[in-house]
């Protein structure tokens, strides 16, 4: 049977795993860390559930897409909710926006609190819509390295009104452009952070996001985002994949121009097709240090990381949703900290996520379990001990006037993530959340592919690598991972379930 050996269990490779043995492959997933998930893990502090990495979930039909391509029904393993409100909006001059998931019913009470027509909140969840429509076949679906991406007319059509595109404008300049109200502005503006980028350099493509959380929805995993990586494992292992836990991979093998296997802590196994869902950065560093690294790519400015404090607070809050967001005042300068000066503001803006207000069970009666993110540069040798304790203090002084409550007495359990721990756990270089950013208009065609142009049978999947960082990104790499590797003519059984 043909193998194809895949270098890490993060949500990427998981789903990499699941196309290459539908596929037909004999598949072996190796994993340094002793468990699935990479990012997406799970812990418990006391009696308070965590998800530790990400907290937002969008476009889960990309998830049910795993188990129907295996001939499964997705319900039987993997369920999910739509949220609404989607995020509750926190300004500190008192003014406060719940994000309806109906269009029109987000319009009004953007309208009602901030002054903003509704009319124009609704033409611009459009044009979200529109840019969606006009970039994702090219951008998202299929490899941007290709010759034969280009030679569809839909491609070429698209590539003729970059300006359309917003590619030759910022997210902020688009957005300013449309709105008055500085507070609107910043609510869409931040949409530029969820894969790990500056509003004020991004292109004004990035404005699809929006479309993605307002239009399609944002979503709470029954069990927690963690649910999404254990329901595609409990996927993987049923057509036969095998994880090895335990087991980091130290070297690609290659024969001229051909992957022929890889070496781990433990042993060599030879395999025809090598996925990497590690960083792309420490895998030609460290896995191919004998083939020339496409450094061009590599040096590509990082995204940002995350400072994270696992609070478990002994209250509960009814004026907090699962999403929350508490703006900061002067947004330009709190990204200049995070991408000039390599530091976080003085006033960040703060994200609270707070599960057990999708499921209870997650937290203790009477109490909450708050995921505390402020967004940070990547690992740069910074003083993170310093910076880590002024930012503590920063937020609780942020959230005790926001929130008109002394918070520190209410935090019971307490945990700190901060980038150098995300490197270590992960080997994301620098602890940068979604690889590298998209401050540069160039910088969807900057990715890494998702497969080598030296090395015959080596694929990439993962946030480090084309698409880009966050869920939906790192399921689609595996999607054209898949779409990619050969076809093999022994294929597995499905069953109907
Ligand atoms: P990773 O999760 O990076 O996992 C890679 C795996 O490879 C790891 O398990 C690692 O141990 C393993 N590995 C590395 N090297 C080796 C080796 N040599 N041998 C064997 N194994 C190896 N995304 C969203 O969609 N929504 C969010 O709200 C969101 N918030 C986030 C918040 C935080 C704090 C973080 C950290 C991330 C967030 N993200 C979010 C991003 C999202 O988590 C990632 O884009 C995604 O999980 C990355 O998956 P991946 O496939 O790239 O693999």
């Amino acid at each position: 049977m043909t193998k194809a050996a895949v270098i890490g269990a993060g949500i990427g490779g998981i789903a990499a795993s699941i196309r290459l043995a539908v596929k037909g492959f004999d598949v072996t997933v190796f994993e340094a860390n002793e468990t699935f998930g990479g990012k997406m893990q799970e812990f418990w502090l006391g009696k308070y559930r965590f998800d530790a990495g990400p907290s937002l979930f969008t476009m889960p039909h990309l998830v049910d897409e795993l188990f129907t391509l295996a001939g499964r029904n997705p319900s039987d393993y993997f369920t999910y909710t739509r949220l609404d409100p989607i995020t509750h909006y926190f300004w500190a001059d008192g003014s406060h926006v719940k994000a309806y998931a109906n269009g029109d019913k987000f319009a009004a009470e953007v309208n009602q609190q901030l002054g903003v027509p509704e009319q124009a909140v609704m033409d611009a969840l459009a044009k979200s819509a529109q840019l969606y429509k006009g970039t994702a076949d090219t951008f998202l679906h299929k490899s941007l390295h290709r010759l034969d991406t280009y030679i569809n007319p839909d491609v070429l059509k698209a590539l003729s009104c970059l300006s359309d595109l917003g590619l030759t404008t910022t997210m902020h300049q688009e957005n300013a452009k449309q709105f008055s109200d500085h507070r609107f502005v910043q609510l869409l503006d931040r949409f530029a952070t969820y894969n790990g980028s500056d509003p004020y350099q991004a292109p004004g493509t990035l404005n699809i996001i929006p479309h993605l959380e307002h239009n399609i929805g944002a979503f709470y995993p029954d069990g927690g985002i963690y649910a999404i990586a254990a329901s595609l494992v409990k996927l993987a292992e049923e057509l036969g994949v095998t994880f090895k836990y335990n087991e980091a991979v130290k070297q690609i093998l290659t024969s001229g121009k051909s992957v022929t296997g890889l070496e781990t802590s433990q042993a060599k196994y030879k395999a025809d097709v090598v996925v990497s869902n590690m960083d792309v950065v420490p895998t030609y560093r460290r896995l191919l240090p004998n083939q020339k690294a496409p450094e061009k790519t590599l040096q590509q400015p990082r995204s940002s990381s995350a400072l994270i404090f696992y609070w478990g607070i002994k209250r509960t809050f009814p004026e907090l949703h699962v999403h929350n967001i508490f703006f900061s005042q002067d947004y330009k300068t709190e990204f200049e900290h995070i991408f000039k000066h390599k530091s976080i503001s003085p006033d960040p803006t703060v994200y609270i996520n707070i599960t057990s207000k999708a499921d209870p069970q997650e937290a203790p009666a009477g109490s909450e379990n708050w995921f505390v993110m402020v967004n940070v540069p990547h690992n740069q040798g910074q003083d993170w001990e310093q910076l880590t304790a002024d930012t503590r203090q920063a937020v609780l002084q942020k959230l005790n006037k926001m929130l008109k409550t002394d918070i520190a007495p209410l935090i019971e359990e307490e945990r700190v993530l901060d980038p150098i721990l995300i490197e270590s756990k992960t080997s994301s270089f620098g602890g940068a959340l979604y690889g590298s950013s998209s401050n540069n208009r160039m910088a969807a065609f900057l990715r890494h592919p998702n497969f080598s142009n030296k090395l015959k049978g080596l694929y990439f999947c993962g946030g480090s690598v084309h698409p880009g960082g966050g869920i939906p990104l790192c399921l689609l790499s595996a999607k054209i991972v898949g779409e990619l590797a050969p076809a093999v003519h022994h294929v597995v059984n499905t069953p109907k379930h």
